[in-house]
């Protein structure tokens, strides 16, 4: 694919991205042993994940069902007959000597995943090239227990059951590839594929990155394509390629290398010292010497068991801040803070949002009151001291004018604090309805000491009225501003 940059640069960075997500279920890919993050090592493996003679694979129902449900939310094309492959390598957490893969025929292909960055600054759709299911490799530890000089190997992950997403070279800047990860984890936590938890090692990503430079005579340059490894969050992803978009930059200032003249480089990310660094070069899949793998049969996809697992998907985040915009009337902005959050937020939001028949109003709690608190004190939305319908009756004691809105704050943070019902809360801080007979007089008292304020007000200037409210609730912090301004406009005009 080929890129013009804009004139005003001298490149355009050229981006694709390779992810492996662990699927979420409880046992491996083709044996029952758990999958369980954290045991000790090597306490959970068989015969068949340890790859010792005799011992059989057999494919995990469960895992296929996932990797299907990701593979249609990416929009990709379902193959009806797909198949396994041996992937033949050496390396010491590789008990088998081969990885179980698929090479020729994927089990889907030719997908897309649209982000957009949440200001607006861009939307990007990339391009899916395949999803495949394969196992994981085990772990290598190198000096890492204390005293210890030799390597150790764990292979409680071998054939940890992973989806491999191979995206198009579609996205144009490192903040783009960042805003695209985040949006494809929450697709992937949306839909209960993966917890894509990178601390973890559930969610990995590479990045195959070149430069299109504009010669000054109008040509296009293309630098030789790197492959950038060892990146353990979308921010070191971001600063990666970064940095090696300014790297291949100045290389290609100096040297003119560009694509075909070298193969393809992997270079690892050296996150403290902020670096990509050279790497081993990368195999060609002639080297890997796949083969079709003879101890698992084939699979095919009924269009019926397609239906079935699109049916139970639920509503993908993009969906969901489309229909929440559209059904709450809120911004497209304030439905993505609240999707970036979780299903389970917005079930509380449009909880709220039921009690209170309003959406904008609820949204505005949700981020300014519900959001900032979970923020200090960490925590999710399930133990969420405050409920939906406690907020609900603040905000409806604020709409009948029981109080204003930052007196409603404060009730809000003492049931937070004391877990007392809002009622409760009311009563013990003093706060009373105010009547319209003692709001009257109140603004009759106002008026009277402010001859200038009301001489302003019938010189028809209205929003010297606004004056008057500060003056209210120093004489009593229950009353509601729109209700004294109201009612002090009304008492001018009737003279
Ligand atoms: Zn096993
Ligand atoms: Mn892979």
């Amino acid at each position: 694919m080929t890129s013009r940059p804009a004139a005003s640069e001298p490149y355009t960075t050229v981006i694709g991205l390779e992810v492996h997500v662990q699927l979420q279920t409880r046992t491996k890919l083709f044996c029952g042993c758990p999958t369980t993050f954290g045991a000790a090592p090597n306490t959970q493996v068989c015969p068949t994940c340890l790859g010792l003679p005799g011992s059989l694979p057999v494919m995990n129902r469960q895992a296929f069902a996932l990797a299907l449900r990701a593979a249609l939310a990416l929009n990709c094309r379902i193959a009806t007959f797909t198949k396994w492959d041996r992937k033949n390598y050496f390396y010491p957490d590789l008990p088998k000597g081969y990885q179980i893969s698929q090479y020729d025929l994927p089990f889907s292909a030719d997908g897309w995943l649209e982000a957009a960055d949440p200001k607006g600054a861009f939307a990007r759709r990339v391009g899916i090239i395949r999803v495949h299911l394969e196992e994981d490799a085990g772990k290598s530890m190198h000096d890492e227990a204390a005293g210890v000089a030799d390597s150790r190997i764990d292979l409680n992950r071998a054939g940890t059951p992973l989806c491999e997403i191979v995206t198009q070279p579609d996205l144009r800047s490192p903040q783009e590839a960042r805003v695209w990860l985040n949006e494809l984890k929450l697709l992937l936590v949306y839909l209960g594929v993966s917890d894509c938890n990178m601390q973890e090692g559930s969610l990995r990503v590479d990045a195959n990155v070149n430069l299109h430079i504009l010669r000054p005579d109008g040509s296009l340059a293309k630098t030789p394509i790197v492959e950038i490894k060892n990146m353990n969050s979308f921010r070191s992803v971001e600063r990666a390629l970064a940095y090696e978009a300014s790297r291949q930059w100045e290389e290609w200032q100096a040297t003119g290398a560009e694509l075909g003249s070298a193969p393809k480089q992997t270079r690892g990310w050296d996150d403290p010292a902020g670096v990509t660094r050279g790497q081993r070069h990368k195999e060609e899949s002639s080297d890997y010497r796949y083969f079709p793998e003879p101890d698992l049969v084939p699979v095919t996809v009924s269009a019926e068991q397609i239906a079935e697992v699109r049916a139970g998907m639920g509503e993908p985040p993009g969906e969901l801040r489309a229909r929440l915009a559209d059904r709450w009337r809120i911004s497209d902005y304030d439905a993505d803070v609240l999707v970036n959050q979780g299903r389970d937020l917005v079930a509380w939001f449009e909880a709220l949002a039921t009690l209170t028949d309003d959406g904008k109003v609820a949204s505005n709690w949700m981020q300014q009151d519900v959001l900032r608190t979970l923020n200090e004190r960490g925590g999710t939305i399930a133990g969420f001291p405050v409920t939906p319908t406690a907020v609900a009756d603040i905000i409806g004691r604020i709409t009948r004018g029981e109080f204003d809105t930052s007196r409603g704050r404060e009730i809000f943070a003492a049931v937070l604090e004391t877990g007392r019902s809002v009622a409760d809360v009311v009563a013990a801080m003093g706060i009373a309805a105010v009547g319209d007979d003692e709001l009257e007089s109140l603004c009759r008292e106002l008026l009277a000491a402010n001859p200038r304020i009301v001489a302003d007000v019938q010189g028809g200037k209205e929003q010297a009225a606004s004056g008057l409210i500060g003056q209210a609730k120093k004489k009593n912090p229950n009353v509601n501003p729109a209700r004294v301004r109201e009612k002090c406009l009304d008492l001018i005009r009737r003279g």
